[in-house]
């Protein structure tokens, strides 16, 4: 499109649903990648407040919109106003991405598919008989862990501050996907043992997100065989990563999963097949925006 012609009769809406949505690299992220691919579709936030999310879905299935992302804190009570849920989602407890097809929302979870993309491609590896440590039980944990054992994984811990949460995930996993999640608790945990058997570790607690950037989930000593995933990406390194990293590990930020869930979410709306080297290269161009 030219520069006079951004928007047009023609111009179809993509949202964000959230609350706040003011810090979100998703409208540079989407808007970048219509004008790659000559779309005529414009993304937009919405901060909705609490007690307004029916009144916004409704309201944006009243103006026919393309579909809409869903972020903090609405991924799980979205579930409730949708038409039809993905059976992944449902299983993850949480959509954060919306289509509309004639009037009927459709949710999904592209989360998870982005943790994937930007770990099988940041590291080369998956997680086929991979055992696997995963710190923290919220949102992000949850679609993590259903994902993980969905690909494979010969066995996933789960530590947390809060065991019934960890203990709430396995069960989900354990009577859905594959009997392999384990729950552990900080306190009564042999941190190193586990650790020790343990290839992949993952954050997917904000301990060490900012301003509590010296802050670290655990505090162990790492192989340097060992893959360590943040998913934080402010700091862009965190006190786990840098760690890790100085054992010789190889480490991973969020701010791929970030991208990639959303690139994936691109490809639910407009239909398009984004080639990895696309991915790649918009990938690039919001890591330099960000850093
Ligand atoms: P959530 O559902 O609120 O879960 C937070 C988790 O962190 C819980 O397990 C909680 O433990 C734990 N936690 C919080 N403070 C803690 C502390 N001081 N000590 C020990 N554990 C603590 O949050 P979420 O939605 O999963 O998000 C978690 C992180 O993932 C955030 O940093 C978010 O920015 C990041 N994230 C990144 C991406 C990405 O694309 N890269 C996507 C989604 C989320 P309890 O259960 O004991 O409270």
């Amino acid at each position: 499109m030219g520069k006079n012609d951004l928007v047009n009769g023609k111009t179809k809406l993509i949202g964000l649903v959230g609350n706040p949505v003011e810090h979100s690299i998703s409208p540079q992220l989407h808007n970048t990648l219509s004008m790659e691919f000559s779309k005529n579709l414009i993304y937009v936030p919405f901060r909705v407040e609490e007690g307004f999310l029916r009144d916004a879905v409704n309201g944006l299935r009243a103006i026919n919109v393309l579909g809409f992302n869903v972020t903090i804190p609405y991924k799980t009570e979205i579930i409730g106003l949708l038409d039809e849920v993905s059976e992944e989602a449902l299983l993850m407890g949480a959509v954060n991405t919306v289509k509309n097809i004639d009037g009927k929302l459709i949710g999904y979870n592209t989360d998870a598919d982005g943790f994937l993309n930007s770990f099988i491609e940041e590291t080369g590896e998956g997680f086929k008989d991979k055992n696997v440590l995963i710190i923290g039980a919220g949102g992000t944990a949850r679609a993590l862990a259903v994902k993980i054992a969905m690909e494979g994984a010969s066995n996933i811990g789960i530590i947390n501050r809060t065991i019934e949460k960890a203990q709430n995930i396995a069960d989900i996993v354990n009577e859905n996907v594959k009997n392999v999640v384990n729950t552990y608790n900080f306190k009564n945990l042999e941190l190193t043992n586990l650790i020790n058997k343990t290839d992949i570790i993952i954050n997917t607690t904000s301990v060490g997100m900012y301003p509590n950037i010296e802050s670290t989930p655990i505090q162990v000593d790492f192989r340097k065989d060992q893959i360590v995933y943040d998913v934080i990406y402010n700091p862009y390194e965190t006190k786990l990563l840098s760690e890790a990293k100085k054992s010789g590990c190889k480490t991973v930020n969020g701010l791929g999963m970030l991208i990639y869930q959303g690139i994936k979410a691109y490809e639910v709306w407009s239909g398009v097949d984004i080639r990895n080297d696309l991915a790649a290269k918009v990938k690039n161009i919001c890591i330099e925006e960000f850093k």
